[in-house]
C-alpha cells in the first residue's frame, strides 16, 4: 500500500465504507441459556469472590432475586464454540458482509488484527436462564491510519444483545485494527516541519506522532489532570486508599465514590525496561521506561528523561511534563537534580 496514490486509498475506503451500516453476520444465538456452572468457571477463573454471583442467600440479600452473571462474562455467553472456529480456520466459514469485508482487507495486505477497544454498556443484570442473541452491526470503518503496528484501518462494530423477551439487555462497542505488518514503522526519524521538543534534544524523533492514550470517562480525571501539568491519584472516598490506573470501582471496598489527591511527582524507581524493538513511530530509541514508586504509594509508568544508562533500581526521580498537542500531555520522570 506504500505505492498507492492518494485517488487509489480513497476509492479503496470508499468500497471498505460500502459495508457500514450492514449487519457484519446473521444473528447469533446463544447456545446455552446464562447457567451457574459457567458463571463458576468464570469466577474461579478471574479470582472474583463477590459473593452474588454464586451464593443464592447471599445475593438475595442484596435485594437481587438470586444470583447473577458477573457483567464481563457477557460476550462469552455469544461465543461460537470450537466446531464454528475449526469451520472457519477450514474455509467453510458462511459467506456474511464481515466476511467479506475482512477478505477484502486481506488481500490489500492488512492481514494483521488485533483489538483495540471494547466499551459495554450494561442494562440489566443477567440471571441464570436468560436466553441472549445479539445482532452485530458495522458502525464505522476509518480511514488508513499509521499506527506502531504498521498502517490499518479500524473496524467499529455495535452489538446488541437481547433476552428471550427481545428485550435490550446490553451494548457493546467493539474495534478492531486490521493493519498490514509488512509496513510496519522504521526507526523513527524526525518528521519534517515540526519543530522538535525543546526538552529531549537527543534526535530527531517527533512526540506528535506517537499512537495516542484510550482516554475513556472512566481515566479522564487523570488525563483532564495531566493536561494542567497536575498529577493526581484517584482515592476512594469510603475506605480512603488511593489507586491508579483511575477505574470506576474500589478494588477494596467496592465503593464507586471516588475524589481525586494530588501527587508531589516524585518517587522511586521500582523497575524498568530500556525497549530497542518493536521500533514505534514519535520515540526515540533506545527507549528507557521507568515503573516509578510514587512518594504517596501508587505506582505510574512513564517515559524515562535522560541517560537510560544511568538507570538503576531505587534511584530517587521527579516528574517532569511534555506537552503533545492541545489534548494530551504526559508526565515523563527524571534524575533528582538533573535539568531535562
Ligand atoms: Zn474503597
Amino acid at each position: 500500500m506504500t505505492t498507492a496514490t492518494a485517488t487509489d486509498e480513497r476509492t479503496f475506503l470508499d468500497t471498505l465504507r460500502a459495508f457500514v451500516g450492514q449487519e457484519a453476520t446473521p444473528v447469533r444465538h446463544a447456545q446455552e441459556p446464562v447457567n451457574r456452572p459457567m458463571i463458576r468457571h468464570f469466577v474461579e477463573a478471574m479470582g472474583d469472590e463477590n459473593p452474588v454471583y454464586l451464593d443464592e442467600a447471599a445475593a438475595v440479600a442484596t435485594g437481587r432475586e438470586g444470583i447473577v452473571a458477573p457483567p464481563p462474562m457477557l460476550s462469552t455467553w455469544l461465543m461460537v464454540g470450537y466446531r464454528a472456529h475449526l469451520a472457519a480456520r477450514s474455509g467453510d466459514a458462511p459467506d456474511t458482509p464481515m466476511a467479506r469485508l475482512l477478505n477484502l482487507l486481506a488481500e490489500a495486505g492488512f492481514t494483521g488484527v488485533v483489538a483495540t477497544d471494547d466499551e459495554q454498556i450494561y442494562h440489566r443484570e443477567l440471571r441464570p436462564g436468560d436466553q441472549l442473541s445479539m445482532t452485530t452491526v458495522i458502525s464505522d470503518i476509518s480511514p488508513r491510519k499509521r499506527t506502531a503496528l504498521g498502517p490499518g484501518h479500524f473496524i467499529t462494530t455495535r452489538r446488541t444483545y437481547r433476552d428471550q423477551h427481545g428485550q435490550v439487555v446490553a451494548e457493546q462497542r467493539f474495534r478492531i485494527l486490521r493493519f498490514n505488518p509488512q509496513h510496519a514503522p522504521a526507526p523513527a526519524v524526525g518528521a519534517p516541519g515540526r519543530a522538535p521538543d525543546p526538552a529531549r534534544p537527543v534526535t530527531g524523533a517527533d512526540p506528535a506522532e506517537r499512537p495516542k492514550p484510550f482516554v475513556t470517562r472512566d481515566n479522564e480525571l487523570w488525563f483532564a489532570a495531566a493536561r494542567q501539568r497536575r498529577l493526581v491519584i484517584q482515592t476512594c472516598s469510603d475506605c480512603g486508599r488511593l489507586r491508579h490506573p483511575p477505574s470506576p470501582v474500589c478494588p477494596h471496598c467496592r465503593s464507586f465514590n471516588w475524589h481525586e489527591v494530588p501527587a508531589s511527582g516524585r518517587g522511586t524507581v521500582h523497575s524498568y525496561v530500556i525497549s530497542h524493538h518493536p521500533k514505534a513511530p514519535g520515540f526515540d530509541y533506545p527507549l528507557p521506561i521507568v515503573l516509578v514508586d510514587l512518594a504517596e504509594g501508587t505506582r505510574l509508568v512513564a517515559d524515562f528523561a535522560g541517560d537510560p544508562a544511568g538507570l538503576r533500581i531505587g534511584m530517587p526521580v521527579e516528574i517532569e511534563w511534555l506537552a503533545y498537542d492541545d489534548e494530551l500531555t504526559l508526565p515523563r520522570f527524571r534524575a533528582v537534580g538533573e535539568d531535562a
